[in-house]
Parts: structure tokens; C-alpha cells; sequence
């Protein structure tokens, strides 16, 4: 079974399984780091929020496998830590 996966054009991001693609326009902010960071939260919502609807085996699975993750960084993890990694 084939894995849906994010992928971005210039502006935009869609799903490589059904083609869908993600209303939050993919446009860095140039000068603020914070909105960059508010941008990735959105389209990582907007993508869990598709995951969870249009391909629930696959949600599930993510979810189990950020749960163990999060369960084996317990002890070093920070309070507003919301699974995103870095890059
Ligand atoms: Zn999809």
C-alpha cells in the first residue's frame, strides 16, 4: 500500500497519493522566523487534518508511530513540544 506523502510545489502543497492539494499557500515570510514557524505549524495541521479524513489507515499508523516517539523522549521532552521536528 502505497504511503501518501507531503510534497510542495513553488507555492503550493498536495498530497502524492491523491493529488489533493492543501489550501495554506506555501509562501515563506522573508524578514520573521516566527511566522515561517506559524506557516510550517499550518500546513502541518491543514496535512494532519487530510491525513485524518481522506487516508485514516495511514493517520493511524502516524499517530501510533508519533506516540512511541513521544513516549521515548519523555524524559527529555519540553512542555510545548508539538512533534515537529526540525530540519
Ligand atoms: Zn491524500
Amino acid at each position: 500500500m502505497p504511503t501518501p506523502r507531503l510534497r510542495s510545489t513553488d507555492r503550493q502543497f498536495f498530497c502524492t497519493l491523491c493529488k489533493t492539494q492543501l489550501k495554506t499557500d506555501f509562501r515563506w515570510p522573508k524578514k520573521e522566523d516566527m511566522s515561517a514557524k506559524a506557516t510550517k505549524q499550518a500546513v502541518f495541521n491543514e496535512w494532519d487534518e487530510h491525513l485524518r479524513i481522506a487516508h485514516p489507515r495511514q493517520w493511524e499508523r502516524e499517530q501510533r508511530k508519533r506516540a512511541r516517539r513521544r513516549a521515548a523522549a519523555e524524559p527529555y521532552a519540553f512542555p510545548n513540544d508539538n512533534g515537529i521536528e526540525g530540519q
